[in-house]
């Protein structure tokens, strides 16, 4: 039972490298909080164990075929358990917490978090494929249940910390920090023998399987541009992106007056999670801290956007607009799901991407109904480009 006064959570996608960051952040502060849903696709023997843990009220496991084994796992105790997911827009739509995390990874992620919206949740956003897509539709309808959406994602984490305090201010600019990724400097005769395994090595964070690939070929960050648009209500020219290897820098604002504030810190999910969780308060950890007294320079160049092309084909997402984000979007998950498979070269995402763009039909201003068959057409004509 979750007692009085304790924020209760709900993490969709428990399993992942986001949800268990959240579970510890929620285990080390347990005076705070609840878990009170949990949820994973396929990782049943963690949602388990998560489960026998933090005793939520319910479980939903994505993938059906598993959900015996859960129900069984879970027989002595009171947390209800679901599959399918139905059910996990259902778990969405309940009364049982006061807070998403929306951690679950890719378009998977949009109807739970929406769902959670409507039921006027509040929502710590970590699934940046829910703005991408679908941008206009979620945040309306955050503004019209007066739901905050507080950003997870480490660079949109430090916007929204550096505009504390500045609501009547004007923006000139965000300015988006990007590692580079494991390739920076590179160029594409060499990419172009890039493999999985290579590219699962991120220099410094430690993700799930998407977002490194994501990382490396640089569309991270051109998701994050369109996702910071929708967070934060910008124009597409108010978003820069700035390469900064060392990965201290989170991100900065510069105001109409041209001073700029930026948030800073070591590269840990756990701070941003907790920040989101918490807000407007902060709380004390133990996570380590950045030293001032050892050797070290930040730097900061231009993205090479000729070599990683993902950046501009995002950036003309974002300046086009309508269902273009999402078009690029499943595209992109189609390309890195057979890149991780070995079924697609590192470089041949980028063109699989652009030719879907090219491809399927340009609507300005999609419904949410529009936006689902924009997303099984992007995926379906993708997905036969790629020879099996
Ligand atoms: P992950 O792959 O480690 O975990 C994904 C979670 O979603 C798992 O719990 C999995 O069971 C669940 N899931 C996967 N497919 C699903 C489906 N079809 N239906 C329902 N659930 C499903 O991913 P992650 O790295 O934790 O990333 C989660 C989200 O957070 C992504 O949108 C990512 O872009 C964003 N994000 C992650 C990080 C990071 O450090 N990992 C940083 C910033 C933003
Ligand atoms: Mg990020």
């Amino acid at each position: 039972m979750a007692e009085l006064n304790k924020k209760r959570i709900a993490l969709f996608g428990s399993t992942g490298s986001i949800g268990t960051q959240a579970l510890n952040v929620i285990a080390a502060n347990a005076h705070l909080f609840s878990a009170e849903i949990l949820t994973a696709q396929g990782n049943d023997d963690l949602l388990i164990k998560q489960a026998l843990q933090f005793n939520p009220n319910i479980v939903v496991i994505g993938d059906e075929r598993k959900y015996n084994k859960v129900k069984e796992a879970l027989a002595g105790t009171h947390v209800k358990v679901f599959a399918g997911e139905k059910a996990l827009e259902e778990a969405a739509a309940m009364d049982c917490y006061d807070m998403m995390l929306a951690a679950i990874v890719g378009f998977a992620g949009l109807r739970p978090t929406l769902k959670a919206i409507e039921n006027g949740k509040m929502v710590a956003l970590a699934n940046k494929e829910t703005l991408v897509v679908a941008g206009d539709i979620v945040m309306s309808k955050a503004v019209e249940k007066r739901v905050p959406v507080i950003p997870v994602d480490s660079e949109h984490s430090a916007i929204f910390q550096c505009m504390v305090g500045e609501t009547r201010n004007r923006i000139e600019k965000i300015i988006l920090t990007a590692s580079g990724g494991p390739f920076l400097g590179k160029k594409p005769n060499f990419l172009v023998n890039v493999k999985r395994d290579h590219a699962l090595q991120h220099p410094n964070w430690a993700m799930g399987a998407k977002i490194t690939i994501d990382s490396a070929t640089l569309m991270n960050k051109g998701l994050e541009m369109i996702e910071a648009k929708w967070l934060f209500n910008l124009k597409p020219e108010q978003v820069q992106v700035v390469v900064h290897p060392q990965s201290i820098i989170h991100s900065m604002v510069m105001f109409e007056d041209g001073s700029i504030k930026s948030q800073m810190g070591l590269p840990d999910m756990k701070l941003p999670i907790q920040y989101a969780l918490t807000f407007p308060n902060r709380v004390p950890n133990t996570f380590p801290r950045y030293d001032f007294k050892k050797p070290n320079t930040l730097t900061f160049e231009e993205p090479d956007i000729k070599t990683f092309r993902n950046l501009s084909l995002a950036g003309d997402a974002l300046h086009k607009g309508g269902n273009l984000p999402c078009i690029l979007n499943a595209a992109n998950e189609i390309a890195v799901y057979a890149f991780l498979k070995n079924r697609l070269g590192f470089l041949d995402m980028t063109d699989l991407i652009e030719k879907t763009m090219n491809k399927i039909p340009f609507i300005q201003n999609p419904t949410l109904e529009e936006y689902f068959e924009t997303d099984g057409e992007a995926r379906s004509f993708a997905a036969s480009l790629i020879h099996m």
